[in-house]
């Protein structure tokens, strides 16, 4: 194993990153190759977990000779956004100096190939800088897994709709509740960056059906446990097995994925009609019928009618809802899959 920092110049003279980079060497020319990210959006640190008790293993199967492909390991992703406090709060999302979430704008390339990058400018804010750096780093790898997390959720995977139903094995692997297919554009994140170059191509060069992308949702922000961390590094592990980046037989048994897996349009948005206090009535990985109370929104405390019901527009699976208890207008509340396309569907990603 081989570890490097990549630096990063910051935007203002005196201020720079580091960025840990753990690199494998596969004994195999031939065995598909793995990168691993976790925490693009800087808060977001059950990936950063899962990754730390991820390392023991693959340390142990380099020891032993069975790491066949390579694999990238980039623990914290994002040093830019981790260290962004405001007023005593992590702003891990968006960048503070452009206001540009951190998981969207990587830029598109036609090939994967690192040298079809627009070119370094000096001029690129920093967050631009890192995003390139990431292409770079994960270019060229078969297997390419962005680890995330929501606010209150089940585990679960966007993936890209060509992907699947071939990504079946990764998504029984790593253990996730749900799957969400994406087509089209996701507003650029990271998961689209890598997979657009092979998009562009003729699908039989593409070699859809043995390549991984994903961005993989690890539950809420707050579930940060070893237990977890423990768990999912497994998932991780058997993934790796599985697709054969290490040889591991008694791990790498296929499994078939079993839970709900809708297309993105089926993704119903509950957002807040008013403001005031969140009542949720339902939890993640729970299903309700069309018209169940969902939530009730405190707004005008005191008042016989201060109250107001939020019903399921339709049947489905809680997939998420916010941690905070407290919302504006127009804010999220819950991420509900349902069982048809919501009349509400919206184009490209689902949050900004
Ligand atoms: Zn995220």
């Amino acid at each position: 194993m081989k570890k490097t920092i990549e630096k990063l110049a910051g935007d203002t003279e005196g201020v720079s990153y580091e960025l840990t980079v753990f690199r494998f060497k596969g004994t195999s020319k031939t065995a598909p190759t793995a990168y691993i990210q976790a925490a693009l959006h800087a808060g977001e640190l059950p990936g950063v977990v899962a990754v730390h008790a991820l390392m023991p293993l693959l340390r142990k199967a380099e020891a032993e000779g069975r790491i066949l492909g390579d694999i990238t390991v980039v623990p914290a992703a994002n040093p830019v956004g981790r260290a962004q406090y405001f007023f005593g709060e992590l702003e891990g999302r968006f960048h503070l100096g452009t206001r540009t979430n951190f998981n969207r704008d990587f830029p598109l390339i036609d090939r994967p190939d690192a040298g079809a990058l627009p070119p370094a400018d000096e001029a690129m804010t920093t967050d631009v800088r890192l995003k390139h750096l990431l292409v770079r780093l994960s270019m060229g790898h078969d297997i390419v897994l962005d680890l995330h997390c929501d606010f209150e959720a089940v585990p679960y995977l966007y993936v890209p709709a060509q992907l699947w139903p071939a990504m079946q094995d990764c998504a029984a692997a790593m253990g996730v509740e749900a799957v969400i297919l994406w087509e089209g554009a996701s507003g650029a994140a990271f998961e689209e960056a890598s997979i657009h170059p092979y998009l562009q191509m003729p699908p039989e060069k593409a070699g859809l059906d043995k390549r991984v992308v994903t961005t993989v949702e690890y539950r809420g922000i707050g579930d940060v446990y070893e237990k977890y961390a423990k768990s999912d590094a497994m998932g991780l592990y058997r993934l790796l097995a599985t697709r054969g980046v290490i040889s591991d037989e008694k791990t790498a048994r296929p499994r078939k994925f079993t839970g709900p897996t809708v297309p993105i349009d089926h993704v119903e948005m509950i957002d807040m009609p008013r403001s005031g206090a969140i009542l949720f009535h339902v939890e993640p990985g729970q299903r309700v019928r069309k018209g169940a109370k969902v939530a009730t929104i405190v707004h005008t405390p005191g008042e016989p009618d201060g109250a107001l019901d939020i019903l399921a527009p339709q049947s489905g699976y809680v997939l998420t809802r916010v941690w905070q208890r407290w919302g504006r207008a127009g804010d999220n509340m819950i991420k509900l899959l349902g069982e048809r396309r919501s009349n509400d569907a919206r184009q490209g990603a689902l949050e900004d």
